[in-house]
């Protein structure tokens, strides 16, 4: 077919494959959700019903993309792993990226009414999205192991915030400045002494955020391999540790 004089600015489109066989993690977050969470009145510390409709979106992204296996949610933010073999829009990372980001915004506002039926939508929500190129399982393990250490440092930081606001009666100003260079151990016995909260008995969703895996159904009883797509597999969410070696020992699949 033959092109107009026009069709040369095409060849201004560049190429931009990921290497090959490497995974692929897509991490999204929500564009300015300080204010959007603000304004939509979420609870706070942890809107449970806004990290519900986070974890539906993203569950929406796994039923829709086959190759994505795990994902992990926190605050207004999720990432993704897609397998190494991938050959999903033949790894052009824009395609990819930019299509995952525009799906997961529109499953957020698909389903913001089953989340928040007393509070409409005041204005559309965004999310940008982005690819890292991880060479090992090594890298994979050490990025999941970052976000998670991430949640916890900043559920325990705004646990104890929160608290010294809405119960202990402190400006937000002050109580930033109370918390200034507290180490780990200091915020936990803050916790434990002015309000009697057991961090450890907050609710595991908010400690280690939301894991979505691909687990393969173990009917066979033989070791779990995906065989060619054709193993049987169901999305699980669970609130766990994925820094310790139990979570990926009992799921070898995921980094294969
Ligand atoms: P940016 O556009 O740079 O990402 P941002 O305002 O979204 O800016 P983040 O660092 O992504 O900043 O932080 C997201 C903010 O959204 C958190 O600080 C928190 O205040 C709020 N937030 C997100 N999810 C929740 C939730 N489930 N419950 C309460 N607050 C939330
Ligand atoms: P992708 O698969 O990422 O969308 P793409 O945009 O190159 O890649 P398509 O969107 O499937 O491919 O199709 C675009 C192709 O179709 C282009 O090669 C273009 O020449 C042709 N095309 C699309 N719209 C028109 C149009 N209105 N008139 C003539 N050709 C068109
Ligand atoms: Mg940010
Ligand atoms: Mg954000
Ligand atoms: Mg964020
Ligand atoms: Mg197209
Ligand atoms: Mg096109």
């Amino acid at each position: 077919m033959a092109g107009s004089k026009y069709a040369y600015v095409r060849n201004f489109e560049l190429p931009d494959p990921l290497l090959p066989g490497t995974f692929l993690v897509f991490r999204l977050d929500g564009h300015s959700f300080h204010r959007f969470s603000t304004e939509h009145q979420f609870t706070k510390p942890n809107d449970v019903q806004a990290l519900m409709l986070m974890d539906h979106a993203a569950r929406d992204v796994m039923e829709e993309y086959k190759d994505i296996v795990l994902a992990f949610g926190e605050s207004d933010e999720y990432s993704f792993l897609l397998r190494k073999s991938t050959s999903l829009y033949n790894r052009r990372e824009s395609k990819i990226c930019s299509t995952l980001t525009s799906f997961f915004t529109s499953c957020y506002v698909f389903h913001w009414k089953e989340y928040f039926p007393d509070s409409p939508l005041l204005y559309p929500p965004s999310f940008d999205g982005r690819i890292v190129v991880y060479p090992s399982s090594r890298e994979v393990r050490d990025y999941f192991s970052w976000r998670q250490a991430d949640t916890h440092i900043n559920n325990l930081y705004n646990t104890i915030f929160w608290a010294l606001v809405q119960q202990g009666g402190k400006t937000t100003t002050d109580a930033h400045a109370a918390l200034r260079g507290t180490v780990s151990s200091q915020k936990h016995e803050m916790l434990f002494k002015s309000f009697g909260v057991n961090y450890n008995e907050i609710d595991a969703r908010f400690r280690k955020g939301s894991i979505l895996v691909r687990d393969i159904e173990d009917v066979s009883h033989k070791p779990l391999k995906w065989k060619k797509n054709k193993a049987k597999t169901k999305i699980n969410l669970l609130h766990c540790d994925i820094i310790k070696d139990e979570f990926w020992d009992a799921r070898p699949h995921l980094l294969e």
